[in-house]
């Protein structure tokens, strides 16, 4: 992603932090724009064909106008704006867009921490010298995003990580909003609680019992009655209420040795697949599986990391009609238990017995704990893998795993025969390889082969429903 600037840093000057909060506006909307313009200015959902039993993930503000908005069932989408077009959406291209528009705010500071898809925090203070106040360096890169991404971008500016988000509300969509040094509190003052970060619907009703509406309000509880009602959530309100956030922007991308800029290690890798329609078959339930478990450590190697604890999870959905589940829950206390949890996710988890970075290790672990649990007779919605307790592969690799990988390939050419683990870590190197140069859905493993038959394959892959866009 280029080199850091080291202009940037030398003058940091002290006095307040100006953080400032980047969002794109309806960001799946606006990606379905950006590469088909001829949908600008038009009502748009996102998340499936209006015919399809499908929640709306994303909507322009022309279909908001109507009421739209996400978490909708895109039915009643429909029937509140009859005009509007429904695209799936290209969860594929969102994530290329995302690290496009990165790209072009790192010109401006190298501190810049992805915390979204869409939805970055940079902090500009060491910046200003070279390119002004924060205000205008938050003009000049909506504008940059605009014209090199052709994405709409919301920012928010101030003293810290809540207050850049709180102004960001404020100048939605399209807007950049600053809340100045030392007006944090006024501006807080009269904010409804529930803007506050951590404020849910819940916490709203409860504060409310105790006629806490504003900001202002919460600041003038006692820290000590907060505590006794809200536990450790209720200090941290009482801080973010007074405009108090220690947080620093942890930048996602850091400079190495060589001066190029590296992403800092995950903490854990996850890769979720949604069936559309929901799938019977077991096969390419498994195929679904071993694909996301072949995206994911292909992720991991190339963090330089492996995995020690992995978790694999499944949602059925029941699809009887509702009198046939009316009925089987009238029957019998143990069938209603079952009917109860026909419409449900599963997951299990479990530890590798030391530490890999093999897809065929990991892919046969992920298998084996899908058929460990219960089968059911309902459809399955959607099925995904998590990595979790990852470490650097450097210093945890096995003696006979430590050589690099061209080692590695010179000793086999040599002529010993390897271990079945040895050809597998081979193969891992060469589809690595290839893959980054032609395109991750140019080799497909067999094991993923069933989803060909539902799914349209592209050169980067299968085109997935993904529920999140995270990573
Ligand atoms: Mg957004």
């Amino acid at each position: 992603m280029g080199t850091s600037n080291p202009h940037l840093d030398r003058h940091r000057e002290e006095g307040p932090r100006r953080i400032l909060h980047l969002d794109v506006d309806a960001f799946l909307a606006a990606v379905e724009c950006a590469l088909h313009p001829k949908l600008r200015g038009r009502p748009l959902v996102i998340g499936g064909l209006a015919h399809e039993r499908n929640l709306v993930m994303s909507s322009s503000y022309e279909a908001r106008a109507f009421g739209v908005r996400s978490g909708l069932l895109l039915a009643e989408a429909q029937r509140l704006c009859p005009t509007a077009i429904f695209r799936r959406g290209d969860s594929q291209a969102a994530a290329r867009l995302g690290h496009h528009m990165a790209q072009v705010v790192m010109r401006f500071t190298p501190q810049v921490q992805v915390t979204s898809c869409d939805d970055f925090l940079a902090d500009v203070s060491g910046s200003t010298r070279l390119f002004g106040a924060a205000f205008e360096i938050a003009q000049r890169i909506r504008a940059a995003v605009w014209n090199e991404v052709e994405l709409p971008i919301t920012v928010g500016i101030g003293s810290n990580i809540t207050i850049a988000r709180l102004a960001g509300k404020l100048a939605k969509p399209g807007g950049v909003a600053e809340i100045w040094p030392g007006y944090e509190a006024t501006f807080l003052r009269g904010l409804p609680v529930e803007h506050l970060p951590g404020v849910g619907y819940r916490t709203r009703r409860l504060l409310e019992r105790f006629a806490i509406r504003t900001a202002g309000d919460l600041r003038s509880v006692s820290r000590e009655v907060l505590f006794a009602s809200f536990g450790q959530l209720g200090l941290v309100l009482h801080d973010r209420a007074g405009g108090l956030d220690e947080r620093r922007v942890e930048p996602t991308w850091i400079a190495n040795r060589e001066g190029l800029l590296v992403r800092r290690a995950p903490k854990s890798i996850r890769r979720d697949g949604t069936f559309e329609p929901e799938e019977s078959s077991r096969r390419r339930v498994e195929a679904m599986l071993a694909y996301l478990v072949d995206r994911a450590m292909s992720k991991l190697r190339s963090a330089g990391l492996q995995v020690v604890s992995l978790a694999v999870n499944i949602r059925y959905v029941d699809t009887r009609p509702p009198s046939l589940r009316r009925a089987q829950r009238a029957a019998a206390p143990a069938e209603r238990a079952a009917a109860a949890s026909e419409n449900a996710t599963r997951r299990v988890s479990r530890s590798l017995d030391g530490a890999s970075d093999s897809t065929d290790r990991v892919a046969a672990e992920a298998r084996a704990m899908l058929r460990s649990l219960p089968r059911r007779r309902a459809l399955v919605k959607r099925v995904g893998i998590e990595l979790t307790r990852l470490r650097p592969a450097a210093g945890w690799q096995g003696t006979l795993f430590s050589q690099p990988a061209a080692d590695r390939a010179a000793d086999s050419a040599g002529g010993a025969a390897g271990s079945h683990a040895d050809r597998q870590r081979q193969l891992d190197d060469v589809l690595d390889g290839l893959r980054e140069r032609i395109g991750f859905g140019r080799v497909l493993r067999g094991s993923s082969l069933p989803l060909c038959e539902t799914h349209e394959l592209k050169a980067e892959g299968f085109r997935l429903r993904t529920p999140s866009l995270n990573q």
